[in-house]
């Protein structure tokens, strides 16, 4: 009997990531769900692609920037 097998994708938590720590989340397939182990963070995929893609883009956008902007 073969099983479907869903590849999850491991996920560090945002939440503690903040706080320099790298957590991995677990994955709670029924409620298809990321949760962290170690502080209370819940999220769906989406929501954890979401905080990763704004945070690059944060941090890609001090690179663009590495000089101090112009005086006024
Ligand atoms: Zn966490």
């Amino acid at each position: 009997m073969s099983k479907d097998i869903k590849t999850v994708k491991l996920y560090v938590c945002p939440s503690c990531f903040a706080r320099e720590i790298d957590k991995f989340l677990s994955y709670d397939e029924e409620a298809e769900e990321y949760y962290c182990r170690r502080c209370c963070y819940v999220g769906k995929v989406e929501d954890i692609e979401e905080f990763y893609a704004a945070y690059k883009k944060a941090k890609y956008k001090d690179m663009a920037k590495p000089y101090p902007s112009e005086k006024y």
